[in-house]
């Protein structure tokens, strides 16, 4: 039977120091606040929306949400990112995308300043991660797989890490997240040949490409740590990651469930994101 790596408890235990460094920002008479930036009323943002407030609120971080039409101009949206940066009471801002047509989204990005980019949408934030600089924030999934492993003592130094998924949200931060911590990374995409193989002699593998349920026993002997960053919906209308659980569970050494897992731990990244970037104005 394999470790199951709940995210809740990795949630909790951050939640718990995030709590206390917000009401020491207080005492100092800084409020942590998060501007949300959400375009018309998408059912995906809305519900994304409710789940940063609740995460945020929990511990002490003010939510400011700002809500334009789905039809407001790029000029409007980059004229309220810009309000934002020079806004001394914000201290971080989430774009809520995709964005509509027609909107250039990188350009929309860019114009946030990377001091309040809590979520990495900046080319500046995300080159932080590849040079190793303290600047800025890793995007916050990447990061919450680095967190749960973390949480639960899995051993990365000199371990072989096996990621599925080469995209610059997950696969390519989490590579180089997982190789600053020592361990030898191998990342794999869809036209790597030999995948089967590299996973079974893998330590841990992280599964980050978009396809319920892919990743199945034959790929894992018994020894590896498996971090499923899957979200997906399955044939019967339920949530189910990138990994057959079923399959996979009973033969490795732990594991992620999809819900559960790496999902409940991205919001509180997001909030620890936040109360970084209002601790940095404070010194
Ligand atoms: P993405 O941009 O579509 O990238 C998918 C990656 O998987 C690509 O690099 C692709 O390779 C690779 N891939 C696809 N099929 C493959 C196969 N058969 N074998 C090996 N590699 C394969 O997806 P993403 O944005 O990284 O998201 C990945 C998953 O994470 C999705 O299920 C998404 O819903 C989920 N997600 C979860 C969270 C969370 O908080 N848990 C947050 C964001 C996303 P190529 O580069 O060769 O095409």
């Amino acid at each position: 039977m394999a470790e199951i790596l709940y995210g809740a408890a990795v949630s909790d235990a951050l939640s718990e120091k995030l709590k206390q460094k917000t009401d020491a920002l207080r005492q100092k008479g800084i409020n942590p606040t998060l501007a949300i930036i959400r375009l018309g009323e998408n059912e995906s943002d809305l519900s994304y929306e409710r789940g940063a407030k609740k995460k945020c609120e929990a511990v002490g971080i003010n939510t400011n949400s700002i809500v334009l039409p789905e039809t407001c101009s790029q000029e409007e949206l980059i004229s309220t990112v810009g309000n934002i940066n020079s806004d001394k009471s914000i201290h971080g801002c989430l774009i809520l995308r995709p964005l509509p047509d027609g909107i250039d989204e990188r350009k929309v990005c860019e114009t946030l300043s990377q001091e309040k980019d809590v979520d990495c949408i900046t080319t500046r934030s995300l080159s932080a991660v590849f040079t190793e600089s303290a600047e800025g924030y890793p995007p916050c999934t990447a990061e919450a797989c680095i967190e749960i492993l973390k949480h639960y003592g899995v051993e990365l130094c000199g371990k072989l890490c096996v990621v599925i998924g080469r995209s610059l949200v997950i696969g390519k931060p989490v590579s180089m997240m997982l190789q600053s911590e020592n361990a030898t990374v191998i990342m794999c995409h869809s036209k790597t040949e030999n995948l089967r193989e590299l996973c079974l002699q893998a330590d841990i593998i992280v599964c980050a490409i978009g396809r319920a349920g892919f990743l199945d026993d034959s790929f894992v002997s018994g020894k590896q740590t498996v971090i499923d960053v899957g979200i997906n919906r399955s044939t019967d209308g339920k949530i189910c990651g990138d990994v057959n659980y079923d399959s996979v569970e009973p033969s490795v050494k732990a594991i992620t469930p999809v819900p559960g897992g790496v999902g409940r731990v991205t919001t509180t990244v997001l909030a620890k994101h936040l109360v970084e970037a209002a601790e940095k104005t404070a010194l």
